[in-house]
């Protein structure tokens, strides 16, 4: 499958997903129209024909589907997928998701996991097709090297729906839904300086930023190593922040989610 990261408003990715034996295509979280519709426009130039067959919603907020309607509108679109409890903030929704639901994109199996945490309809989608690597989109709840804000939900909630996806096949890549990897790092590395694995994470990132390319995709099993919302047992993270020993895993995301929300 091809997933092609699209650069949205300040630093937004929306997604564009191919199935690469039927041609047919989903867009994922349109952030606004234009940039979508041109990235579309330059991949049919490239590689042939698509033919958008869906829209694909990690969540409501606006930078994640205010091109939902003139998207859809110029590719006559009529498939919107989101989570159920989001209907009414998703512009042209027709699906409504809840965990486990699955559907096809061409010969694309997708299959969506409820996360709540930023938000309460917070959905990832994993697609996978035999024998390629599966993808997961992560919305605003994984980022790469970070997690985002907590919103709608609450500490638990995020820390659930974060290791739901920490449980996927490690080989999984992630997409994500803005590009905030390099300060993700900074923040992993103020907590954990000893992690190595955050030192060659930062490096690839700040190359990749360098060249103007997007650091996503990572693996789940990379983030495994640095993403510090996935390491809330980690002694280093718990003694630079203070966080009991006894304290729980949701207990420690909390603390180490307050940490990151006023680190400079
Ligand atoms: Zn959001």
């Amino acid at each position: 499958m091809r997933v092609t990261p699209i650069a949205c408003l300040s630093d937004n990715y929306a997604y564009l997903l191919v199935c690469p034996e039927t041609k047919e295509a989903a867009i994922v979280d349109p952030s606004e129209p234009g940039p979508v519709l041109a990235a579309l426009e330059q991949h049919r130039g490239r590689n042939g024909d698509v033919k958008v067959v869906a829209i694909l919603d990690t969540h409501h907020h606006p930078d994640h589907v205010g091109g939902n309607e003139e998207v859809a509108k110029a590719l006559g679109i009529s498939r919107v997928y989101g989570h159920k409890s989001d209907k009414g903030r998703i512009p042209k929704q027709s699906e409504l998701l809840e965990e486990g639901a699955s559907f096809t994109i061409g010969s694309l199996l997708v299959r969506v996991l409820h996360i709540p945490g930023h938000t309460l309809g917070a959905v990832a989608y994993v697609v996978s097709r035999e024998p390629h690597v599966p993808v997961v989109f992560t919305g605003d709840t994984m980022f790469l090297g970070g997690c985002g804000r907590i919103f709608e939900g609450d500490p638990p909630m995020m820390h659930t729906s974060l290791q739901k996806l920490a449980k996927l096949d490690g080989r999984t890549q992630v997409y994500c839904g803005h590009e905030y990897t390099e300060s993700n790092l900074r923040f992993a590395a103020h907590v954990e300086p000893s992690n190595q694995a955050i030192v060659q994470a930062k490096a690839r990132a700040s190359e990749l930023r360098k060249a103007g390319k997007p650091t996503v995709p990572a693996t789940i099993a990379d983030e495994l190593t640095y993403n510090p919302f996935l390491r809330v047992t980690s002694p280093e993270i718990r003694k630079t922040l203070g966080i009991p020993e006894s304290a729980s895993p949701a207990d420690a995301l909390g603390a180490i989610r307050k940490a990151k929300d006023t680190f400079k």
